[in-house]
């Protein structure tokens, strides 16, 4: 293979256009016809990182195998293309600067000034160049968060205006924007575009290609006009109309020949055809479900759906291989409460309970899973979800109505969600959970046995407060039973419950593995049992 290929993904006209979405399809079709492709993202933000971001902020935080807190867009690019991501997929403003004044403090600039140009360009370059340097990758697709025109992001349209120039043809840049539809006059317009095109060249960046979001299909006419306006080939103008599912992106560009012409561009060869069969598979199965359940999705933050991102889509993954609908009712945890539990749990299929921090809806979660475990309703729940579980049986079944986790209240005689050890000296926030991917050893004849096939399984973290062992012992008895440690620590990373059909708590998020190609077995096991339940 020659030198790594560059595709930098900017967005125009509005925000909330899906790039994430583009620059995953675009990622999914170049590694359907053999291509080793990595995507990353770059967020114009100063936090170092979206982990201390509340939900209602940006959505949900992905993590990463190496423990990196990232932009929900990473999970999309991990959906699509099945290739782990790992810190260096996504790097923010506040990181960039943080690096520079770093160099700073430690003299690495000989007295120089240091400034917006070349220092921060500098750095978002070698960031941008660090993935495709390490060999691994014959295309490194860089998606710029924020909307052309920002002024946040003006320094990494600027790093990009520079690599253009430095890489030539091994470098395009595809832009992505909205063409909108007057229904009063029924047209479509194309002056937004063009004048986001015209800002983006302001800026020194020519567009090779042109995505453009629409209800409608674009008729050639509207094609050509913004190929002429925006000085682009005519077959660089992509039509991307509003698809039923994300899953069906890849085929829609596929169908406006994205993937061709983005490897003409860059040089590659076409001879490979992108072999889709397991996506064409999937999104059959998808679109045509024999059977039909709902799960009730419980949380804090489900105003914002994406805050649950990789849950809802890891419930789609499982959809597909079960070839059944999974409807999800999103229910507030703070609507919850014993009296109205029957209400308005008594009809679903199964119940999943959502990680989250702090006590706000704590008592619903607690109140949905006292009525789950009585009714033998299927439950997962995850994170904070699992630790509801273990609450929820101490209060109810063990009888000690104090029983709590720390850190809901730092009082309670029976802690039995308590701090990690190595959390407990911790003052900073960000990036101090314990984060990424671990061990974890599965007890034989469990449920979590039977949905993984394997004893030894690896699942990414986010959590600073973990089961109690010292009370491990009271749980068992009663039949809260701990199916699944971190061996290294014996931390307790699944709960099961002994008489019931399907109870399952985790310490980890599976989510964030469930994958179109690989969907995650405790999803299709929850749901499967789910259905079965209402069948
Ligand atoms: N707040 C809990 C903890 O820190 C759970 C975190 C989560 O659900 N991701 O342990």
């Amino acid at each position: 293979m020659n030198n790594c290929k560059y595709i930098f993904v900017t967005g125009g006209v509005t925000s909330s256009l899906g790039k994430g979405i583009i620059a995953a399809s675009l990622g999914k079709l170049l590694k359907a016809r053999g291509f080793h492709v990595t995507i990353q993202k770059f967020d114009p933000y100063i936090n170092i990182d979206p982990g201390t971001l509340n939900p209602y902020e940006h959505g949900e935080c992905y993590v990463t195998n190496d423990g990196a807190e990232t932009d929900l867009d990473l999970g999309h690019y991990e959906r699509f293309l099945s290739t782990p991501t790992s810190q260096a997929n996504n790097v923010t403003t506040g990181r960039i600067y943080q690096n520079v004044i770093h160099k700073e403090r430690k003299g690495d600039y000989l007295g120089k000034t240091v400034q917006v140009i070349p220092h921060i360009t500098d750095e978002i370059k070698r960031n941008i160049k660090l993935l495709g340097s390490t060999g691994e990758f014959d295309v490194v697709i860089t998606e710029i968060g924020g909307t052309v025109g920002d002024i946040e992001s003006l320094p990494f349209i600027e790093a990009i205006r520079q690599l253009r120039w430095e890489l030539g043809g091994d470098a395009l840049s595809l832009h992505l924007t909205l063409i909108p539809y007057l229904a009063a006059s029924g047209e479509l317009k194309t002056k937004p575009t063009q004048n986001s095109v015209k800002q983006l060249s302001q800026y020194g960046v020519r567009p090779d290609i042109l995505v453009c979001r629409t209800e409608h299909a674009l008729p050639k006419e509207v094609k050509e006009k913004i190929a002429k306006f925006c000085n682009v080939d005519l077959e660089a103008v992509i039509e991307a109309r509003d698809a039923q599912t994300i899953y069906e992106v890849p085929l829609l560009m596929e169908a406006e020949y994205l993937d061709r012409v983005a490897l003409k561009k860059l040089n590659l060869p076409l001879s490979n055809q992108p072999d889709l069969s397991d996506w064409k598979q999937f999104l059959y199965r998808l679109e045509n479900p024999e059977k039909k359940v709902t799960i009730g999705l419980i949380g804090k933050y489900v105003e914002l759906k994406d805050s649950y991102k990789s849950i809802s889509e890891a419930l789609i993954h499982a959809s597909a291989v079960l070839q059944t609908e999974v409807e999800i009712r999103w229910i507030h945890s703070e609507q919850i409460a014993p009296e109205n539990a029957e209400v308005l749990l008594h009809d679903l299929g199964g119940i999943l309970v959502a990680p989250g921090f702090g006590s706000r809806g704590i008592e619903g979660k607690l109140a949905a899973i006292k009525y789950v475990r009585e009714h033998q309703i299927p439950f997962l729940g995850i994170c904070l979800g699992m630790q509801c579980a273990v609450i929820e049986f101490a209060r109810n079944v063990l009888g000690w109505q104090d029983a709590n986790s720390l850190e809901m209240n730092a009082n309670s005689k029976h802690d039995v969600i308590t701090i990690m050890e190595h959390q407990k000296e911790i003052k900073n926030y960000g990036g101090t959970m314990r984060l990424g991917a671990y061990d974890c050893e599965i007890k034989p004849n469990s449920i979590a046995a039977k949905v993984y096939g394997q004893k030894q399984i690896k699942e990414r973290h986010r959590h600073r407060y973990e089961l109690n062992n010292a009370f491990k012992k009271d749980l068992e008895k009663k039949g809260l039973m701990i199916t699944g440690i971190y061996p290294d620590e014996n931390l307790a990373e699944i709960v099961e419950l002994k008489d019931h059909p399907w109870f399952v708590g985790v310490q980890f998020h599976p989510e964030y593995k469930s994958t179109v190609t690989q969907p995650h077995p405790l999803f299709t096991g929850f749901v499967e049992a789910a259905s079965k339940i209402r069948s």
